[in-house]
């Protein structure tokens, strides 16, 4: 089991990683936001407790940049103990808070109920027509086929396939991809489905992505 502390007080982090390794873990500790970030997304890590207050990226947004990519487990670690704070954190798809200073044995206790319940809580892998997707692993391939995906490629992908069936409008796709508005420029989104066809769509008979001619796409195994 491997476990990701993102804490920039270097007592508190290394107080965890030594309880935590003593119990058998294998433990990484990133001290600041765009570490955490980058360690959690290109590692394959059980559990990430995770500081709100951090440098670089705070706690909150951290969280929000991993959930666009996988749903790897987050116990929050924090100072903060105000009620709406934790609500903020479990809203953005947290898995549990603890409130500093805490009980090693308490941690314990809650890192072991979170990894107990993962293994059925994490996203099995996607399967349409050939097209399969591994949500933990963020691996795609298609008629067994790797196929590598730039991280805004894969969010793309995963947003459609959340939305398989449905139109999805240019509109939209900036919202929830970008997380921005693109009322000006929408060209954006054109040129990264683009992108990402010609990796999952254009080497194969059977294409995914199905454009709606002045509204946007449609992601399915049937033609629209
Ligand atoms: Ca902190």
């Amino acid at each position: 089991m491997r476990i990701l502390i993102v804490e920039d007080e270097p007592k508190t982090a290394a107080y965890v990683r030594k309880g935590l390794t003593e119990q058998g873990y294998v433990v990484d500790v990133a001290s600041d936001g765009f570490d955490g970030l980058h360690l959690a997304t290109t590692s394959n890590y059980d559990l990430v407790l995770l500081d709100v207050m951090l440098p670089g990226l705070n706690g909150w947004e951290l969280l929000e940049g991993l959930r666009e990519r996988q749903a790897t487990p987050v116990l929050f670690l924090s100072a903060r103990d105000e009620v709406e704070d934790r609500v903020k954190g479990l809203k953005l798809g947290a898995d549990d808070y603890l409130v500093k200073p805490f009980a090693f044995s308490e941690l314990l206790a809650r890192v072991q109920n979170i990894l107990r319940r993962a293994p059925q809580q994490r996203e099995q892998p996607l399967r349409f027509a050939d097209l399969e997707v591994d949500p933990l692993r963020r691996r795609v391939s298609r008629a067994g086929d790797r196929i590598d995906l730039t991280g805004k490629e894969y969010a793309l992908l995963n947003y459609f396939m959340r939305h398989a069936g449905e139109i999805c409008s240019r509109t939209l796709i900036a919202e929830n991809v970008w997380d921005m508005n693109f009322d000006s420029d929408t060209n954006v989104v054109d040129v990264a489905v683009r992108r990402l066809r010609s990796k999952i769509d254009d080497p194969y008979a059977q294409k995914l992505i199905h454009t709606i001619r002045g509204v946007g796409y449609v992601f399915d195994v049937r033609s629209p």
